[in-house]
């Protein structure tokens, strides 16, 4: 059986002792893991071994491909998976990265035109991503921007088929359960994302980037973002929001241990 294979494969990779090198990579370039409960920072480092024995990356534009980016990368997108029963973004085979923020057609009211990208999720297809904006968020960890959680949310949300800004929340258990947890999330994030839109269009400061405010799949995205990176502020300025993301990602960050001084005014 196929599923049990991956599933045994994967455990073992899981157990594997994590490469020394590695850790020093997590280390030196990603100062946010510092904050994880010790238990979580163990199991991030078995899903990192199972990515990246799963996920091929490209270099683009001359970039060779080093076991930092390689690294770095995984660390972020296995991050989004921590406590839950993930199939490891089973859509994502290969993910793109360039040296630094690339040139792509996009068409505009009917217009083919070149746009600059820090990075893009395609569905069914790959991450891209711009190695100088990953180091940028990965070393500025509380700014609430960051490409790799941006993109890596659009994998999650595209899980169902649709890249709608609502993941699968709920796969298993009785069905007045799932539907509430349905309806719950699209009650909050629809009144949120309409919150957002009122903000920008009004010129208003969001501890939201108003960037979430294009369509419910960017707010997914941008929310989980703040989620992992301005935790307490989002909490407290939004908690109903906050708490849809803890129940789907299954973590707290705004009860991590955050480095001093580190106050909920500090990022606002
Ligand atoms: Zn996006």
């Amino acid at each position: 059986m196929i599923f049990s294979t991956t599933k045994g494969r994967r455990l073992k990779l899981r157990s594997t002792p994590f490469p020394p090198a590695w850790r020093e990579i997590l280390h030196r370039r990603f100062p946010l893991l510092a904050c994880l409960p010790p238990d979580d920072l163990r199991e991030l480092e078995g899903r990192i071994q199972v990515f990246l024995a799963e996920k091929q990356f490209e270099g683009c534009d001359g970039l060779v491909i080093t076991d930092e980016i390689r690294v770095v990368i995984a660390a972020q997108a296995c991050l989004l998976l921590l406590h839950r029963d993930t199939d490891y973004y089973p859509d994502l085979k290969s993910i793109l990265v360039y040296p630094s923020t690339y040139f792509s057609r996009v068409t505009e009211e009917d217009e083919e035109q070149q746009a600059a990208f820090a990075g893009q999720s395609w569905q069914r297809g790959p991450v891209i991503l711009a190695w100088d904006a990953v180091q940028g968020a990965v070393s500025n960890p509380w700014d609430g921007q960051n490409v790799v959680f941006h993109e890596f949310a659009h994998q999650l949300d595209e899980e169902d088929g649709r890249v709608d800004g609502v993941p699968v929340l709920a796969a298993k258990g009785p069905l007045p359960e799932r539907l509430s947890r349905y309806r719950s999330w699209a009650r909050i994030l629809s009144q949120e994302f309409a919150q957002l839109q009122q903000a920008s269009a009004a010129g208003h400061a969001s501890v939201l980037d108003e960037y979430g405010a294009t369509n419910p799949a960017e707010f997914f995205a941008v929310a989980t973002e703040c989620f992992f990176e301005k935790p307490r502020q989002l909490r407290e300025k939004h908690p109903e929001l906050y708490a849809e993301l803890k129940r789907f990602y299954q973590q707290d960050p705004a009860e991590w241990d955050l480095p001093a001084p580190f106050t909920p005014e500090a990022n606002t």
